[in-house]
């Protein structure tokens, strides 16, 4: 009798946030919301146990551009205002991948910006997180797209004379289908708007304020917490963060949501996006779930672009040379 041999199936390790962490060394100013960022996505990769092989970050150029360093996944550092199309172009030739983008406002809003339109027009899978703190941190403390009218930081030697981007506005326009809004210093509830995003099927984009206490001495932590308003009952801070969730509030579109519906929620997000000053709401503003994604709209076109993407092609012979026929397009150029 034969002995039937059976081989155990390879166990899956689990992850640990430490797994997802580097020893790069990391020179961002002690207080900085970009280490409560950097926390959250660590985290957020590590309870959805995302493959670091299988995931990849991309950033611009900026102090929060920094991050793909300080992440153990694949990371491409790219260039100024560069990342969208960097990160849109790995996620189409392999549609397996997590592509996550991250950077500051003054590289994805400012250079950057053309990008992000045709980004939200697409709608390709991934999800972009903006590192939002009115300034150009590495170049010493610019006014950015986002600084409001007439602000008049301590790293500017008069008011800024431009008015601001509304970031959420301008991804509803150029057609994000998940756009959220996080606080660097509420990481758990920044955690999760990163997994939401990372889950949705689309392009996301998170908002995440993020104060820059060596140049942006307005928006400070503590103007966030509200400590300079103080309720004249029980003398408590007043923060101005406050969740969306709880307060009434439903970002969901969905196949069937009436058009009606549509335009009730667009209203509401219109009006929460501008609210600002003593009261900044955080959560999910919209969450379109009917859209259909680019990559859907390129398989509809091309059968085979799921089972054969262009990352799983093999583009050379077994001696390097290029296996890509080109005689016909030459053909077509011979003068006779
Ligand atoms: Fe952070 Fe501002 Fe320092 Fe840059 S300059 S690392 S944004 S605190
Ligand atoms: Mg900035």
């Amino acid at each position: 009798m034969e002995l039937e041999v059976k081989t155990a199936a390879p166990k899956k390790t689990t992850l640990k946030l430490a797994d997802y962490k580097t020893d790069f060394h990391n020179d961002w100013c002690p207080g900085c919301g970009d280490f409560g960022i950097l926390s959250s996505i660590q985290m957020a990769l590590m309870e959805m146990q995302l493959e670091p092989h299988r995931t990849a970050i991309f950033s611009g150029i900026g102090c929060s551009s920094k991050t793909p360093h300080f992440v153990k996944v694949n990371g491409i550092h790219t260039l100024h205002g560069r990342s969208l199309p960097f990160a849109i172009g790995a996620k189409l030739a392999n549609p397996e991948l997590t592509v996550i983008c991250t950077g500051g406002d003054g590289d994805g809003l400012g250079i950057g910006v053309g990008h992000f339109v045709n980004a939200g027009r697409r709608n390709v899978d991934f999800t972009y997180i903006l590192y939002n703190n009115g300034v150009y941190g590495l170049t010493k403390g610019q006014a950015s797209p986002t600084l409001r009218l007439g602000m008049k930081t301590k790293s500017l030697p008069a008011p800024n004379i431009n008015e601001a981007i509304n970031p959420l506005l301008l991804a509803l326009a150029s057609g994000f289908t998940f756009i959220a809004r996080g606080y660097s210093y509420d990481v758990k509830h920044l955690k999760e708007l990163i997994k939401q995003g990372i889950q949705h099927k689309g392009s996301a984009y998170i908002d995440v304020q993020q104060p820059c206490p060596t140049y942006n001495d307005i928006n400070t932590k503590d103007w966030y917490g509200g400590e300079d308003k103080k309720d004249p009952v029980t003398g408590k801070a007043m923060p101005r963060v406050y969740r969306l969730e709880g307060n009434g509030f439903d970002p969901l579109i969905k196949e069937g949501t009436s058009d009606e519906e549509i335009q009730r929620k667009i209203n509401l997000f219109i009006e929460k996006s501008m609210e600002w000053g003593d009261k900044i709401p955080i959560g999910i503003f919209l969450n379109n779930e009917a859209a259909s994604t680019y990559e859907m709209r390129i398989h509809h076109r091309i059968k085979t672009y799921f089972t054969s993407p262009p990352g799983r092609r093999r583009i050379a012979d077994a001696h390097g040379q290029s296996n890509a026929d080109l005689s016909a397009f030459f053909a077509e150029l011979q003068v006779t």
